[in-house]
């Protein structure tokens, strides 16, 4: 039987310090996509914005116990996941309460490494766990790279994305040194690209001569039905299939597979 029988999730980070660059629609895009490929997922929401819960289709104001309480030792996974109602996949909730994790944790031992305690107890019903980080170098990103296995690394093609990109690289070999020998930086993602305009097209390649294979095949391009679906609460391989956002992402959940579970 294939590999994703096993019982051990693949636990994968969504980050990138810079705003804006579509980790949050790569998240859950890729949730989606994962999910309708018959694998069990789990997102974890780990930005205090939300949206990644608010575009699964979940209203984060509504739900008692979220993040936040799991991180504090209040909650497991378990008791605060919620269903995406359309997007097929599970989801461990956020909202501003979340913020205040960064205080709470400080004083704690183990302060970085609350979330892979979480996942430890209650993660082995899924196939992955997906952690989409808010846009920091923060204590609580250093939750999600110390609980993950990889990163992803979605990344639009401009000038200032390569110079951004060796902060989180650099910390990702830091985390992987002196916290957890399990992560890899697993791929760059090019997102919101569009072939026409050169610049993207020269950072792209630039991307590709030096990282090579960490370079993920499949290219995201800029799209609005991926933009419009989140207010409708729907992942937007969900709101239009048909779309070539929605086609990217589902080609993007192919090649992670590929990547991970046929070696
Ligand atoms: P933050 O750093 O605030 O968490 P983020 O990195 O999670 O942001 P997103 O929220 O995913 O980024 O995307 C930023 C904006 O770009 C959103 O309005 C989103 O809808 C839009 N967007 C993301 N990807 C695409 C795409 N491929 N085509 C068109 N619009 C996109
Ligand atoms: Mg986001």
């Amino acid at each position: 039987m294939s590999e994703r029988l096993q019982a051990t999730p693949r636990v994968l980070c969504v980050a990138n310090q810079k705003g804006g660059v579509g980790k949050t629609t790569t998240s859950i895009n890729l949730a989606a996509a994962l999910a309708g490929l018959g694998r069990r997922v789990l997102l974890v929401d780990l930005d205090p914005q939300g949206n990644a819960t608010m575009g699964s289709g979940i209203d984060k104001s509504t739900r008692q116990r979220n993040l936040y309480h799991v991180l504090i030792g209040q909650a497991t996974i378990d008791e605060v996941a919620a269903s995406s109602p359309e997007g097929g996949y599970q989801v461990v909730p956020a909202n501003r309460e979340l913020a205040g994790a960064e205080i709470d944790l400080v004083d704690m031992d183990d302060r970085e490494r609350q979330l892979d305690q979480a996942i430890q107890t209650s993660g082995s019903k899924y196939d992955y766990i997906l952690i989409d980080c808010p846009p920091t170098l923060s204590l609580l990103t250093l939750n999600g790279l110390a609980a993950a296995d990889g990163v992803i690394i979605p990344m639009q093609c401009e000038y200032f994305a390569l110079e951004g990109l060796s902060d989180l690289v650099n910390t990702v070999k830091r985390v992987h040194h002196n916290i957890n020998p399990k992560l890899n930086l697993i791929g760059l993602l090019r997102v919101m690209f569009d072939a026409r305009v050169t610049l993207q097209q020269q950072v792209s390649d630039q991307l590709q001569s030096h990282f090579s294979d960490k370079v993920f095949e499949t290219v995201i391009p800029r799209n609005v039905r991926l933009a419009e679906a989140p207010s409708y609460g729907l992942p937007g391989v969900v709101y239009d299939k048909a779309s070539r956002g929605a086609k990217a992402y589902i080609a993007f959940g192919q090649e992670l597979i590929k990547r991970l579970e046929q070696r």
